[in-house]
């Protein structure tokens, strides 16, 4: 079986790859080039699906979308689905920047934030969406070089360390894409 990836992130391809060819037997993820739809849901769930919806459009093969971000609390849930552009421009270390600069006088106690993330899936048989949410607080500086986006600047609940710094196994394990993406397994491959 193969599904496409409705995304031009090669991070995404790897984690998710990662996470879903492992617990699903004889499952590929295939690429996506084809025209990005234009994002203008309000909400991880509606932007999912414009992109699962494009891509089986384009491919005719089953396609999966994965939209996601990160929701800081003291900041009424932002970037959320703005994460990817939050500076103003696709660029995840003007992004991550921001956001401490946002926060910088906030102590300790009031930096919780959770990544959220909505995978769908579009096919011939229908559409379903699944959601994982990883909560966590937003750090004070960068660490870590793992990942992506803001993991440098996340530290999940749990962990005295960012999300930059956990070993891929770890992340792809307890991510809110892992979450997500083991809601889908599970859809998948009914026990
Ligand atoms: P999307 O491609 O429109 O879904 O944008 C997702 C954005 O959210 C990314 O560009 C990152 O900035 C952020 N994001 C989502 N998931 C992660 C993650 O696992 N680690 C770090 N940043 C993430």
């Amino acid at each position: 079986m193969q599904l496409v990836l409705a995304t031009h992130n090669p991070h995404k391809v790897k984690e998710v790859a990662a996470i879903l060819e492992p617990i699903v037997a004889g499952l590929t993820i295939g690429g996506y080039d084809g025209p990005e739809p234009i994002e203008d849901g309000t909400s991880f769930l509606e932007n999912s699906l414009i992109k699962a919806r494009a891509a089986f459009l384009h491919t005719g093969q089953t396609s999966i979308a994965d939209d996601s971000g990160i929701a800081v609390e003291i900041l009424g849930g932002a970037p959320g689905i703005f994460s990817a552009r939050w500076s103003g421009s696709k660029d995840d270390a003007r992004n991550r920047q921001l956001l401490l600069a946002q926060l910088a006088d906030v102590p300790e106690g009031n930096r919780q934030a959770s990544f959220i993330c909505t995978i769908t899936m579009v096919g011939p048989d229908g559409e379903q969406s699944f959601t994982g949410v990883w909560p966590g607080r937003i750090a004070f500086s960068e660490t870590g070089s793992n990942g992506f986006g803001y993991d440098p600047i996340f530290i999940p609940e749990g962990f005295e360390v960012s999300a930059a710094e956990l070993e891929p196994l770890v992340k792809n394990s307890t991510s809110h894409r892992a979450m997500a993406l083991s809601q889908l397994a599970s859809y998948l491959r009914p026990q």
